[in-house]
């Protein structure tokens, strides 16, 4: 066996036992004598791999039938764009919850093509806490209101979502999506590239309230027009049938360990073994994180200096647990825990920790 203990921001580890299925179906699927990446997007194969996807998704995430999903390409960056084009109407703004780089570009984005309204901001301290719902400064006439809820770079997390009654709530989802149990009837849209917590990088998974989807504007690009993906059921043009394949087998093994309530509860131990070995450092490693905001996916942490940083990657890569260093923009080591990681490869890794401790 020669897996190593993936801990990749993303493209991240994904489920053993997706990937083998992928495998042992690799060159033919299911008697077809054709590969998944042979098989025409219109054929009575791929319809059913489609359409079983959607309905994991409905399943695990509660979806109620007044929610349309579509699965498409361009990233969640590509979204970030796609939301302020259809749902901004012309001479108005959106709010946005800016929290770390992702929701830095989705503001960005929104200003490219209409206007984005600052709503709340922990920018001037690093993004290391989370603006607290009750804090924002939200415009009644805002078209949406845009959040992240994993800043997936900072190590941030909102566990719990506000209920913004009859304004339209946008998320981010890209990180943490099917991480834990959470209420869909409080959005409008969430949205989420596959290649943290879904399946490989190539599709977005959107999920769209009928209502909001309704109010869009008209006259975009056909391709840049929610509508068209709703109306065709992601097969306007051709999807990207791999990573739907991909991402429909990571979805069975959700479920088949028990749901968001059996992955919330395995998130919630993986996340508590790295903390407690941090705060239980005397210092050693220091969190960059308000402990009141932090994330159960990406943690970072620092040490005492950057070379004892470097030396701490070095060695763990000869325990073989890998992708650890931290990004530029906080520096350190970041731990990345998505839903595939499991608690053996947390457990190796807090062993190492607390042996590098010791050593050094
Ligand atoms: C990774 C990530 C993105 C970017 O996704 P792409 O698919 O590369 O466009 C956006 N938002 C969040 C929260 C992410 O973690």
């Amino acid at each position: 066996m020669s897996r190593i203990y993936n801990f990749n921001p993303g493209p991240s580890t994904l489920p053993l036992a997706a990937l083998e299925i992928a495998q042992a179906e690799f060159t033919d699927y299911k008697g077809t004598g054709m590969s998944v990446l042979e098989i025409s997007h219109r054929s009575k194969d791929f319809e059913a791999i489609l359409a079983n996807t959607k309905e994991l998704f409905r399943s695990l995430l509660g979806i109620p039938e007044n929610y349309q999903i579509i699965f498409s390409g361009g990233g969640a960056s590509l979204q970030f764009a796609m939301v302020p084009m259809n749902f901004i109407p012309a001479g108005a703004s959106a709010d946005y919850v800016v929290t770390g780089e992702w929701a830095r570009r989705a503001f960005k984005e929104a200003n490219i093509v209409a206007r984005g309204r600052l709503a709340a901001s922990s920018e001037a301290d690093n993004f290391s806490w989370l603006p607290a719902p009750e804090s924002w400064d939200l415009d009644p006439a805002a078209a949406y209101v845009h959040m992240t809820s994993n800043n997936t770079i900072f190590g941030t997390q909102y566990h719990q979502f506000p209920d913004l009654k009859n304004k339209y709530l946008v998320c981010d989802m890209s990180s943490d999506i099917l991480s834990h149990q959470f209420d869909i009837k409080k959005f409008a849209m969430i949205y989420a590239g596959a290649q943290k917590n879904l399946g490989p990088s190539g599709v977005t998974v959107s999920i769209i309230r009928d209502d909001f989807a309704a109010s869009a504007n008209k006259g975009l690009p056909t391709m840049l027009t929610y509508d068209t993906h709703i109306k065709h059921d992601s097969l306007y043009n051709t999807p990207p049938v791999f990573p739907i394949y991909i991402m429909q087998l990571t979805l069975q093994w959700v479920k088949e360990l028990g749901g968001l309530a059996a992955m919330e509860a395995i998130n919630r131990k993986k996340a508590e073994l790295v903390y407690a070995a941090i705060d239980g450092s005397d210092g050693f490693y220091r969190g960059t994180v308000r402990t009141d905001s932090r994330s159960w996916m990406n943690i970072p942490f620092r040490l005492g200096s950057e070379e004892l940083e470097a030396t701490f990657i070095a060695e763990a890569k000869g325990s073989r647990l890998l992708g650890l260093k931290g990004h530029r923009s906080v520096g350190g080591i970041r731990v990345s825990l998505y839903n595939a990681m499991t608690v053996e490869g947390v457990e190796k890794l807090v062993e190492f920790m607390q042996e590098f401790k010791a050593k050094h």
